[in-house]
């Protein structure tokens, strides 16, 4: 048994204004035929649309099959389903363009339901309470009781909906009616609330705020870092001057905690290192303060359109004791990143005197960042 999917866009609803039919508006940065043929990705689609838009649709969609719209919906439909005789398919979906937001959970449910009726189809029931009404006035009251908002895609057998087609004399409002005047029985399926209908302008606004809160994108990055000490009275752990009986060697200031969390963002942004940002064999960044390095990634993160959700510090050695400096490490490292200090987190473990800290050789720290597409 093969799904094939029709979707009727063959509309020149302007009701949503703009000069395009709303199918072809632009929604999130794409038509809103692209989202609504991202929706069935995998599956087989047939595409309706106007004989004006055919050069437009065959660029969006050259593996599509594309069947020109009749007059009506119904001869729409029917010409797809014609197109589909002699073809696999033995269920068919049948869908508006102008619905871009269908979930693949309803188009599964839809696609189970033809396990055992001929028709399933999405709605919702109506709970708003309704008013009968003539030039903004109100004339009367109508039960919502059995009422239900009918959505698509229709799910239906081919064979039934083809022949229910052919015999409908025309004028449906979708594919239920011509289902039912055939006699066949259409389940219910419940249907989605952000399945909307692009009409009026405000849906299309509607539609781009439910698409942003799907596009969540959170990276995740982790850094390392490691410096040994050296002769010395002080050193720099994220941001902070320590003093300690030895200083940690490297290039700049050897700051190994600020070191590590640089290199988590750079992570998280799938962006190398510091040292593919600021090589150490350029004389420019010998001695640097390593709050540039932070800076850039941070700074990196914002122009990708990044912000920086939290991160966490881990500094490894048995000495110098973090713990009492740990809150002026946190506010630095808040200053340097513009974040509030309650989104970074400076902790410290030893590691029971064994390997190189334990033995006091030198330091070493471990970082993760949370990135949010802002
Ligand atoms: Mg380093």
């Amino acid at each position: 048994m093969s799904t094939h999917v029709v979707i009727v866009a063959a509309g020149r609803g302007s009701r949503a204004g703009g000069d395009l039919p709303k199918q072809w508006q632009i929604l999130a940065g794409k038509p809103v035929l692209a989202h609504t043929l991202a929706a069935f990705a995998g599956l087989p689609v047939t595409l309706v649309v106007h004989p004006d838009d055919m050069a437009r649709a065959r660029a969006l969609a050259p593996e599509v099959r594309l069947v020109t719209g009749g007059a009506q919906r119904a001869d729409s439909v029917r010409a797809a389903l014609e197109a589909l005789v002699g073809s696999d398919a033995t269920r068919v979906l049948i869908h508006d363009g102008a619905r871009p937001l269908v979930s693949r959970a309803l188009i599964d449910r839809l696609i189970a339901a033809l396990d055992h009726a001929p028709a399933a189809a999405p709605a919702l029931p109506v709970t708003d309470a309704l008013w009968r009404g003539e030039r903004d006035q109100v004339t009367g009251t109508q039960s919502r009781e059995g009422l239900y908002r009918a959505q698509t895609p229709q799910a239906f057998r081919l064979a039934e909906i083809l022949a229910a087609h052919r015999a409908h004399p025309g004028g449906a409002a979708d594919d239920v009616q011509v289902a039912r005047a055939a006699g066949l029985d259409v389940q219910i399926v419940e249907g989605e609330e952000d399945n909307l209908k692009l009409t009026f302008p405000g849906d299309f606004q509607r539609a781009e705020a439910i698409l942003k809160g799907r596009d969540v994108d959170i990276r995740l990055g982790n850094g390392y870092d490691v410096h040994a000490f050296t002769e010395g009275d002080h050193v720099w752990l994220c941001g902070v001057k320590v003093p300690h009986g030895r200083a940690l060697l490297g290039h700049s200031d050897a700051d190994v905690g600020m070191h590590a969390l640089t290199d988590a963002i750079y992570g998280a942004l799938a962006a190398g290192d510091i040292g593919r940002h600021f090589p150490p064999s350029d004389p420019q960044w010998k001695g640097a303060a390593s709050h540039i390095f932070l800076r850039h990634a941070v700074e990196l993160a914002g122009d990708r359109g990044y912000r920086i959700s939290n991160c966490d510090v881990t500094l490894v050695c048995e000495r110098p004791k973090i713990g009492p400096h740990a809150a002026e490490m946190q506010a630095a490292l808040a200053a340097i990143m513009g974040l509030d200090a309650d989104r970074i987190s400076v902790k410290a473990t030893t590691s029971e005197r064994l390997g190189f800290t334990g033995r006091e050789e030198g330091i070493a720290a471990l970082a993760t960042a949370t990135l949010v597409k802002a």
